[in-house]
């Protein structure tokens, strides 16, 4: 809807341009101008899930109750995801796993237990495929179906929850995620796990974890094991309580 409304000001911005330019210089500068902030704008709200430019998604948790809400993004992971699953359970916290559909179906007993230890699943598309964004909307929602078909054989809940890959989001993905009644996810503290030291990782969240905060995780970081674990002793630290979207 943000996007619409963004699309009509600037299209309201051009022809007032065209309209009040002195001459056919001026009007083209200001045709160009208003063009370039337009693209910026479209840029930072494709790259950027919290700018909700495209898509209302999910930043935080509404909470009294010093609640926070850890992701899990890209498994499930045959070597890591048991192990997260048993610090999460030594810690007595609840996660919410979103799972990559052809990995879930080689992983259906993976899927069972991440379920059945009192943790949610949510959809993070069949492939995860770089070329997601590029794809029609008919191809983005087959591989949300795709993916929530092999949750349904593993009888695992539809939890509706969504998290677009690398949480880029515009406006094809925004139909199709609509059109499907899913609900999308993104995060208030994205530590990029993947690509970061471990201690880097733990001075992001210690920084800004709080009640109500969402951490993007991944069970396919090397590291996250050492990781997860520093950052739940820090929630005892914080008095947070870890628990499901
Ligand atoms: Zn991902």
């Amino acid at each position: 809807m943000k996007f619409y409304i963004v699309t009509v000001v600037f299209i309201v911005l051009i022809f007032l341009g065209l309209m009040l330019g002195s001459d056919n210089n001026a009007k083209l500068i200001a045709v160009i101008g208003i063009l370039v902030v337009y693209i910026i704008i479209v840029v930072i709200g494709v790259s950027n899930i919290g700018f909700n430019l495209f898509i209302n998604s999910t930043l935080t948790i509404k909470t009294t109750n010093n609640e926070i809400a850890i992701t899990f993004d890209d498994g499930p992971n045959e070597e890591l995801t048991p192990r997260v699953l048993d610090i999460l359970a030594s810690y007595n916290a609840k996660a919410t796993f979103f799972c990559i559909g052809n990995k879930a179906e080689k992983n259906a007993s993976l899927l069972k237990r991440i379920q059945s230890e009192g943790h949610k699943i949510g959809n993070h598309t069949f492939e995860h495929s770089v070329w997601f964004p590029f794809w029609s909307v008919n191809r983005i929602k087959e591989s949300i179906i795709k993916t929530d078909n092999v949750f349904e054989n593993a009888k695992i809940e539809n939890t509706g929850l969504f998290r677009p890959p690398f949480g880029i989001t515009n406006n094809l993905i925004s139909v199709a995620v609509r059109s499907l009644n899913k609900q999308s996810v993104g995060w208030s503290i994205r530590t990029k796990d993947t690509v970061r030291t471990s201690l880097k990782v733990l001075n992001i969240v210690d920084k800004k974890l709080k009640a109500g905060s969402i951490v993007l995780l991944h069970d396919t970081n090397e590291n996250i094991c050492e990781e997860l674990e520093q950052i739940l002793i820090l929630c005892q630290q914080k008095k947070l309580k870890p628990v499901t979207l």
